[in-house]
């Protein structure tokens, strides 16, 4: 009995059971009419002219219904048979797979909404060999240093010095740093990282990320000013992550700002909302990179971001730091050599 469970055969049944049930209540319904209102000597003539009307009517609807049972069967199994075929090539690997979209509207909102999830998956396996390429190629450069120095120690060419293997050092350190970012990317990207939510002044914890980027500011001729009101601005969050996030933020501002340059930082109630501001008046963010700055391994200037050390991916890790909290990052530059703002944006306690 499996031909039961084919679409075509339930189709065709249906209509048949309709055509059966017509001709039974028909010919009842006949029967009593007949009886009631027809002469007796003319009930066997008027009954098989009935019986002659209905299997004519019968004949009539079993085709009709066949007919629009094939077709409309045919229109529902054109569209799911191309629907399976396109699965198949996607599990496959062909991405770039799509189904022609049908007339009718339900037809339609399947095939669209296959669509859609054809090109999501387009997009995520873009961005899977995006980020492949990326990682190589950050890995490429501090790997090409390091081999650059050993083969200069080999040759002779580079002395055997201390200085040598420090400068080397710093190559290691660049790759290390690297790859506990990707760690830390991935983590964070799948909502891995265990948050430790408490209720902190977040001008501690800004006072200490200040303290602690004092050396960079001291090497780089900057200046940070930070002058907070004596009341506390009490937010619910990570504290070690907004300190991570801060940190960032003015690692960023203090390497994309050159010497004599000045970086503000306030925080600010902001009705439910806490917001910390970073503000430099550094090299400055072009409209045309500004929106594209918090994704992975996104670099305004690549070549004076690569050499400076960053891999791209530190404004991604904190954006999606401050989402997990409940909290965003924004950023806004009057354009290039105008400075840039860095606003976080963090639940208000209570
Ligand atoms: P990186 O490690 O390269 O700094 P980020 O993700 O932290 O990576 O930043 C991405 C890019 O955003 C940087 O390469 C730089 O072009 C731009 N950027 C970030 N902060 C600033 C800033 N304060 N001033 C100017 N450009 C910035």
């Amino acid at each position: 009995m499996r031909f039961w469970r084919q679409l075509r055969w339930q189709m065709i049944g249906a209509q048949m059971l309709v055509v059966v049930v017509g001709v039974v209540t028909l010919n009842l319904t006949a029967n009593i009419l007949i009886e009631q209102s027809i002469a007796p000597d003319q009930v066997a003539t008027v009954r098989t002219a009935v019986v002659q009307a209905l299997t004519v009517a019968a004949v009539a609807a079993t085709i009709a219904g066949l007919t629009t049972s094939i077709l409309l069967v045919q229109v529902i199994l054109r569209s799911l048979r191309s629907i399976a075929r396109s699965s198949r090539r996607i599990a496959a690997g062909r991405y770039d797979e799509r189904v022609t979209v049908p007339a009718s509207d339900e037809l339609r909102a399947v095939a669209e909404s296959f669509n859609q999830m054809a090109e999501a998956l387009e997009q995520i396996e873009q961005r899977r060999i995006t980020m492949i390429g990326n990682v190589a190629h950050e890995l490429r450069t501090p790997l090409a240093g390091i081999e650059g120095y050993l083969e200069g120690l080999i040759d002779g060419v580079l002395p055997n010095t201390a200085d040598t293997f420090l400068d080397m050092k710093q190559e290691v350190r660049r790759l290390r740093r690297l790859v506990d970012d990707l760690q830390t990317l991935s983590r964070v990207e799948a909502g891995q990282i265990a948050l430790h939510f408490t209720t902190f002044d977040v001008n501690d914890v800004i006072r200490r990320v200040v303290a602690q980027i004092q050396p960079q500011v001291l090497d780089s001729c900057l200046q940070v000013q930070f002058a907070p009101d004596q009341q506390p601005i009490l937010v619910h969050a990570d504290a070690d992550r907004v300190a991570q996030i801060l940190l960032n933020l003015l690692g960023n501002a203090v390497r994309y700002t050159p010497e004599g340059g000045c970086i503000t930082v306030r925080s600010e109630l902001n009705n439910d909302n806490v917001q910390v501001i970073v503000e430099d008046t550094g090299i400055g963010i072009s409209a045309e990179h500004l929106p594209f700055i918090f994704e992975r391994f996104y670099r305004a200037d690549p070549s004076r971001a690569r050499t400076s050390g960053g891999s791209g991916i530190g404004l991604t890790i904190a954006r999606h730091l401050a989402w997990a909290m409940g909290g965003d990052i924004s950023a806004a530059s009057a354009g290039i050599g105008k400075g840039s703002t860095f606003t976080l944006t963090l639940p208000r306690a209570g």
